[in-house]
């Protein structure tokens, strides 16, 4: 399963240099846009999308509180005690295939000083990582799955198109020096209990299966600023913690 993970990130790496640069530069992604930003709905809006905002209380002033989640027309949000928007991606929380960041800067920023810094300590961390995927990587990625392990397996451990949390440029995966999704128990220790220095949170963890609708992942981290601490400190989900709709999808 992991090599197999690997050699599409191989694959991966090829269609990023081909396509991602350009996504990258039509947007502004940010892990904390201000609420003003928030009101910005892409026009563009097609049938699934608006069925997604219907089902949604959407807000249209700066008075959204913590905790409510809104729609721009392509992604789903918070707003958190320190006023960042935060983007929620789970099975009930998807993006739009059109929504192409890029890696969020300040997430790629923290990413690379805590893998440099886990490097300097010894820990067994590749250079290679997983981080930024399109929509349409990710539906290659989400089929080559299911063509091997079958829908309701692949659903476990793979995002749908659109349902991952790499495709909103926030989410990392960990590669270890053997080309691996990083396990070893050492390594994993120490990104629990640092992680969130960097500004990050362990997305998948164990015990939480059906409120993040995903096996536990070790290799997994995702972005989410000052805040990150405090979510640590409420060894709460992060659906949990924002009081967001988890499990699995709808369908
Ligand atoms: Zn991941």
């Amino acid at each position: 399963m992991k090599k197999y993970a690997l050699v599409l990130l191989g694959l991966f790496a090829l269609f990023l240099g081909a396509c991602g640069q350009k996504a990258e530069q039509k947007n502004e992604p940010s892990a904390a846009v201000s609420s003003n930003q928030k009101k910005t709905v892409n026009k563009s809006n097609n049938h699934s999308t608006e069925t997604q905002q219907s089902s949604v209380s959407r807000s249209s002033t700066s008075s959204t509180e913590e905790g409510e989640v809104t729609h721009n027309g392509t992604y789903f949000s918070v707003k958190n005690k320190y006023g960042d928007e935060i983007i929620i991606v789970n099975k009930k929380h998807p993006l739009s295939a059109d929504y192409a960041p890029g890696e969020n800067p300040s997430a790629v920023a923290a990413f690379h000083q805590l893998k440099a810094d886990m490097q300097a300590l010894g820990y067994p961390i590749s250079d290679n990582y997983s981080g930024f995927r399109s929509y349409a990587y990710q539906a290659t990625l989400y089929q080559s799955y299911v063509d091997r392990d079958g829908q309701a397996a692949a659903d476990r451990y793979s995002a749908r198109p659109g349902y991952s949390e790499h495709q909103s440029g926030l989410g990392f995966d960990l590669i270890d020096t053997s080309g691996n999704l990083l396990e070893d128990s050492a390594s994993v220790d120490w990104l629990k209990a640092h992680s969130h220095e960097y500004g990050f949170v362990m997305r998948y963890l164990p015990g939480k299966e059906a409120i993040t609708g995903y096996m536990p992942e070790t290799w997994h981290i995702r972005y989410i600023g000052q805040e990150a601490t405090d979510i640590y400190e409420s060894g709460l989900t992060l659906e949990e913690y924002y009081g967001v709709e988890g499990g699995d999808y709808a369908d």
